[in-house]
């Protein structure tokens, strides 16, 4: 018997029409657990490097972690994994909601997309009874309006339903999968699912879930919500508001957007607004939600209700994903009620809340500067908010210059010329970050923009707070009920750590403890995606209800698979590895693993090679990132090692330094 996953796959080829309910081997969980790790497994086996994004043979995978549909509070993640057509390397991104724990009581782990269906269409799961039903009726529906649409159709008003708007329909680049209350955005996925032209994924399921050891889980569970109820009562002291909590509550339980405001930049991430935070504006925007608000509301089986329902004049209700409420208004330097009304119709057009202000703001800037003109603008409204709505419309639909800027602004500026590049300047692995520029040198930071590989900071930052407390006093009380680190040591980087002075950035945390530092965090998010974690309970707070401790306890019960803290790192560090792989294997090298020239004003290049220098070695990969023969072999990815060598990818890189 399996536990925790069904150990069934739907495989689903769109240009046959095939259905196949395929049996998984239990292998891969132990080796690989599930959700991202699976999906990893899945890509290097089944999508080479040659395959491009918009190919039939690209694959897009719908996951439910491995705990997903058990009781573990707050397990409620689909992982959607595709090759990016924005980054052309791996995409996986995260969604909450209701989505992924249906997909396991309907019977199955993941549905895995191949090939490109003729005309649009949408996949029913019913249980056992799974069909391919035509969507030409949705074609520019927007993607929470076809939802609803499905649900009526089928007579089925608990289908949950994840689909595209749009943007997806038009092969944006950065077109998400919305869902309900969340969406799956970074990478462009939603691109490739309309290029797939798969317009919705629905699915009903009234099955169960086993539970290895349901008692032991049980009791595993209670501790966890007694916990979280805790630590939502004492927040922690003297750290930003998102961080003395769990979840995401500035979202929308909490009005206190100083931090946010004074320290992101508005526009194409150029200003900084140091004294945005008035009395007046904290008065406007309170105002501004309080009538727009209408409830809060949660994921699947979580108490903390992060997201609400949100009703304004004139503007279809509509449910506020994460941080949306402020990228909008913050690129147009404008007001909370723009934010609310543009992020609307975003949300039904289905665009990444983060990528699309900053294509907005770039492309404003170009026209400012010249590089974009008249005749590339014709009938741009005169009006700030206007302007904003005007290039949305235009990018989903791929019209005049939204046909150029759809790309994201690193491959809309290699089109434009003219010096357009100088203007897409906050692009990692050529995706827009968040628009943040600093003064000194965050040596921890640098190394997660740098070699992170989910496109997505703040999914990768956690546990360890982001800056040092000001006295000895504030430190020892944080440190005296820190139980979630994985080593004492930890205690010890932060202890000594100061605000300024020797023991102050960017030399201090040192290289060491800073690779140590990141290292904990990136796994914590990497084991968060394979159980279908929300990381608001995990990786990302302080001081997290689920930690690398209770982990092996809540995978052993669940899933009956004999863990310990050993272990589970291991098995992380084997799929964060071969998600590297898979990007080595298309070209990613240690040219491309680099922050935004312009992130930090203060930088240290020398410091920052000692940095990526260690971090590789702490990983196991050689100067180039690429993991070496040795560590593959001892991740039991002799197959991988095996590819490098065919493709020459090992020993070029080794003994050049450079492919
Ligand atoms: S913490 Fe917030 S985002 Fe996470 S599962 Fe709960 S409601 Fe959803």
């Amino acid at each position: 018997m399996r536990y925790a996953e069904t150990g069934f796959n739907l495989e689903i080829d769109l240009t046959r029409g095939n259905i196949e309910r395929v049996a998984t081997d239990p292998k891969d969980t132990e080796l690989y657990l599930g959700g991202l790790g699976t999906n990893a497994k899945i890509l290097w086996d089944r999508v080479p490097p040659e395959v491009e994004p918009f190919s039939p043979d690209n694959l897009l995978i719908f996951a439910a972690g491995l705990l997903c549909g058990t009781p573990a509070t707050g397990c409620n993640r689909t992982i959607v994994s595709t090759i990016s057509p924005q980054t052309r390397l791996m995409a996986f991104s995260m969604m909450g909601g209701f989505w992924a724990p249906e997909l396991k009581y309907a019977g199955y782990d993941k549905v895995i997309f191949r090939g490109k269906s003729p005309n649009l269409v949408y996949l029913w799961i019913n249980n056992d009874k799974v069909e391919i039903r035509d969507a030409t009726h949705l074609q520019g529906k927007g993607a929470i309006e076809t939802a609803e649409l499905i649900r009526q159709e089928l007579k089925e008003p608990k289908a949950q339903v994840a689909a595209i708007g749009l943007a997806g329909e038009n092969r944006v680049y950065f077109a998400s999968i919305e869902q309900g209350k969340s969406s799956a955005s970074r990478g462009g996925i939603g691109a490739v699912m309309g290029d797939k032209k798969l317009k919705a994924v629905a699915v009903r399921g009234t099955g169960d879930i086993n539970i290895a050891r349901p008692a032991e889980f049980f009791e595993l569970c209670t501790e966890v919500l007694e916990y979280i109820k805790k630590r939502e009562e004492k927040p922690i002291p003297g750290v930003m508001p998102i961080l003395a909590r769990l979840g995401s509550p500035q979202e929308m339980k909490l009005h206190d957007e100083k931090w946010h405001t004074e320290s992101f930049m508005w526009g194409n991430a150029r200003h900084r607004r140091k004294d945005f935070w008035t009395a007046e504006i904290e008065k406007e925007w309170l105002e501004t939600m309080e009538n727009a608000q209408k409830r809060l509301i949660s994921c699947y089986n979580c108490p903390i209700k992060c997201s609400a329902t949100l009703s304004i004049p004139g503007v279809p209700t509509y449910i506020m994903k994460c941080f949306s409420k402020l990228t909008y208004l913050m690129a147009a330097m404008s007001n909370l009620d723009f934010g609310l009304r543009i992020a609307q119709r975003a949300t039904e057009y289905g665009v990444d809340a983060f990528s699309t202000p900053q294509v907005m703001a770039f492309a404003l800037e170009l026209y400012e500067n010249g590089i974009l003109t008249a005749d590339d603008m014709p009938g741009l409204p005169t009006a700030n908010e206007e302007k904003f709505f005007w290039l949305l419309d235009r990018i989903v639909r791929r019209e005049g210059i939204g046909n150029v800027l759809a790309d994201g602004t690193y491959w809309a500026a290699q089109k434009i010329g003219k010096g357009a590049e100088e203007y897409a300047h906050n692009n990692i692995k050529k995706h827009e970050q968040l628009p943040l520029k600093l003064s000194m040198l965050n040596p921890i930071y640098f190394l997660m923009y740098s070699t992170g590989e989910k496109i997505n900071i703040t999914q990768i930052e956690g546990q360890f707070p982001q800056m040092p407390f000001p006295t000895m006093e504030e430190k020892e009380d944080f440190v005296k009920d820190w139980f979630q680190v994985p080593d004492e040591k930890f205690k010890r980087y932060f202890l000594d750590w100061e605000l300024r002075g020797e023991k102050a950035f960017p030399f201090y945390p040192t290289v060491e403890m800073c690779c140590d530092i990141v290292d904990w965090q990136e796994r914590m998010h990497y084991i968060d995606d394979a159980l279908g974690m929300c990381s608001g309970l995990s990786a990302f707070p302080l001081k997290p209800p689920y930690h690398i401790h209770n982990y092996p306890k809540f995978i052993s019960a669940g899933a009956g698979i004999d863990m310990d803290e050993a272990k589970l790192t291991q098995a992380a560090k084997r799929y964060r590895t071969l998600v590297r792989a898979v990007n080595v294997r298309r070209g990613m090298r240690r040219k491309d693993e680099k922050p935004p020239e312009d992130h930090w004003k203060k930088r240290f290049p020398e410091l920052e090679a000692k940095l990526l220098d260690e971090y590789y070695k702490l990983k196991g990969w050689n100067k180039e990132g690429i993991p070496t023969k040795e560590s593959l072999h001892e991740l039991e990815l002799d197959y991988v090692s095996e590819e490098f060598t065919r493709r020459g990818i090992l020993e070029t890189s080794a003994e050049t330094g450079e492919k």
